[in-house]
This record gives structure tokens, sequence and C-alpha cells, in this order.
């Protein structure tokens, strides 16, 4: 079935509008979270905070929202911080290049305008990694703007109020979504409507198991009075993950320094710092001394076998071998430098290779 905006339309012919915004709002106010980036509607706090919230919940942002904005309290700070600093505070939050890209546009606003968020659809929606759902929640909860918000947690909600089969999984599925929002979004309180979908989507509308019998829409819900709502929304899947194997040595030289290395400037986690990783499909352990000695220049000892760490990622998985082992000749390497252990703080390391350097500090 593919439905074309005037079908949507259709759907509203027996939905009150009005109600539906009254009964989401009125509980909203009421049993809304009390969240960090609820104290107040400043649009470099509400940015930052919907920034963090892509791809991770809730319980996992609050503490790094409280740091980040610690460390990074307006516009100008994050602005003139080192892009290390920032990878830094951004570490174990994973897709890094969320936290570059906002620093790109935080720079933007400094110079462009004058640090000052910009308050309309065109000029936001231009700034890097600002796309049409972080504009949107800016633009309702900072400045109070009627513009739809939608993610997947809003689709999931509104294909069971109005009972829409789309393939939420396409991109182009969002679009009706947007319509929905633009019809039925209260243009007196914008923001506690979008925040109202969300936060029911959150506590109440989830995936599996909705609450129905509790929540403040259901004598709208479409699917509820079909008794459908767990087959809802309509996702089909994604490709599988491909399972990458990686060896990684923790290379120690005499002074008890660690030899780690900066990744690419382009790419999967961009600019943070690692220890070195080997291809497991091309190099076995066996050849990974010579291996390490062509590569870095650095002749080692492999000692023994740590834990295994395997991380997934949206799309790949990495099943890490990990090895200790004694540096045996060669003081500067060709490739990354020795650090003391106290030192590796002061990098950014992505989760799988700071769950390598607890086993380290572990072992010590
Ligand atoms: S009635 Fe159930 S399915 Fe419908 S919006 Fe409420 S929780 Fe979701």
């Amino acid at each position: 079935m593919n439905l074309e905006i005037d079908d949507l339309y259709n759907k509203f012919q027996q939905f009150s509008i009005d109600l539906f915004q009254d009964d989401l709002i009125n509980w909203f106010q009421q049993e809304k979270r009390s969240l960090p980036w609820r104290e107040n509607q400043d649009p470099y706090r509400v940015w930052v905070s919907e920034i963090m919230l892509q791809q991770t919940k809730v319980d996992t942002v609050i503490p790094f929202y409280h740091r980040f904005m610690e460390r990074f309290p307006t516009i100008q700070a994050l602005a003139e911080a080192d892009e290390q600093d920032v990878l830094k505070a951004w570490e174990g939050l994973g897709y890094y290049s969320r936290a570059r890209n906002l620093q790109n546009a935080v720079r933007e606003v400094a110079t462009v305008y004058d640090g000052k968020v910009p308050a309309n659809v065109e000029e936001l929606g231009e700034l890097k990694g600002v796309g049409p759902y972080t504009k949107g929640a800016i633009l309702s909860i900072a400045y109070g703007i009627p513009q739809p918000a939608v993610d997947g947690n809003v689709m999931r909600v509104l294909s069971r109020i109005l009972f829409i089969t789309e393939d939420i999984a396409k991109p182009k599925t969002r679009k009706i979504f947007e319509a929905a929002v633009e019809k039925m979004i209260s243009q007196e309180d914008p923001s506690s409507f979008n925040q109202g979908l969300m936060e029911l989507g959150a506590l109440i509308c989830t995936p599996k198991k909705p609450a129905c019998m509790l929540c403040p829409v259901q004598e709208h819900c479409a699917a509820f009075k079909q008794g459908i709502q767990e087959e809802l929304p309509i996702k089909s899947k994604g490709k599988k993950q491909r399972t990458i194997p990686y060896l990684s040595v923790v290379a120690e030289n005499e002074k008890g320094e660690l030899l780690i290395e900066q990744r690419p400037e382009e790419g999967l986690l961009a600019s943070l710092w690692q220890f070195p990783m080997a291809d497991a499909t091309e190099v076995t352990i066996e050849q990974l001394a010579y291996w390490f000695k062509l590569e870095y220049g650095v002749e080692i000892k492999v000692e023994e076998t740590l834990m295994p760490v395997r991380h997934v990622f949206s799309h790949i998985i990495w099943e890490v071998i990990v090895l200790r082992a004694t540096v045996v000749d060669g003081e500067v390497p060709d490739k990354g430098q020795f650090v003391s252990r106290e030192d590796t703080v002061n990098y950014p390391f992505p989760v799988p290779h700071q769950k390598i350097l607890q086993q380290i500090h572990v072992s010590e």
C-alpha cells in the first residue's frame, strides 16, 4: 500500500485534532521526566541533547550531557575548543562524527550568526549534522515554532495512532509522518506537542508491549481500537551486520610506555586513538611480530593473550583478539607514539579500545 498525502488527510476526518493535542499536552505537562536539558530551553542546550540522543538512550546520555555542558557551557566555548578535547568529552558515546559535526556547525554559528542559533528552517537545516529531526526539535522546543520533529520513536507512535502501514525503514516514509505532524501539531505549544510524542514513545507506546491501558491518547488510537498495536509499525529488516576479526597489540617498552596511534581523519572512529590493530583475515598470531616490525618499525615479543573484545557498531561487528607484547627493539616508532599509562587518559579512545585499556589498568 502506498499512502499518498491525500489518503493521509482522509484519516483525519474522524479524528479530533484539538482533543488529541489537549490529551497529549496535558499528559506531558504532568508526567514528563525531569531531564537536564529540560531545565531551560536554551537552543544550544537543546541542540547538544538532541545530537547526543540520536542512537543513544536517555539514561546513557545524562552523565555525558552533564560533563559536556560543564566543559563546553556555551557556543563560544565549544567553537574555540580543540577537537581532541571535544572527542575526549564524547568518548564512550559512540558515533563520533556527531561530535565533529556538532563542533563544525557550532563554529559556523559563532562566526556567521554571531553566536546565535538560527531560528529558521533554511539556515538551521544547512548546518552540518542538523537533519530534519534535529532541526524540528530545536525550532519547536527552543523557539516555539511549529515544525515536525520525526524520528523512529515518533513514527512508531503515529503509525499506531493513525494506522499508517508504510515501511518506516524506508527514508521517504518520514515525509508522510512529517505531513501528519504538520497537520496535528499545536500552534500554541509545539514544544510540548513534539516532546509529548517523544515522551509517549519512550514511556508508554514502547516498541514491545505498549502500555495502552495507561495511554493518555488511547481513545484516539486506531491500532488500539483494532487490537493490532503490536503489529505496527511496519519495519523491514536492514542488512545483517558484517563481522570483522582483528588482532590488537598492547606493546609496552622498557619504560612502561604503551604504543598507541591515531586513526585516519576520515571514516569510522575518525581521529580517535587506538592500540595497533591487524586485520585477522590477513595476519595470524604467528605472523604478528613480523607485521608489527613492518608497520611500526618496532620489534616486539608477544607475551600473552588478554580477554578478547567484541563491539557491535550499527553496520559491523569487531571481534578483537588482544595480545600483550614487550618491545625488544626500536625506541621511536614509524607510526603512532609511546605514551605512559597515566597519559592514556588524555587521548580519546573508542569503546573497544577503552575495554582493552581497562584490562591493562586492572592488571597493573
Ligand atoms: S493506545 Fe497503545 S498503541 Fe495506541 S498510542 Fe497508546 S500506547 Fe500506543
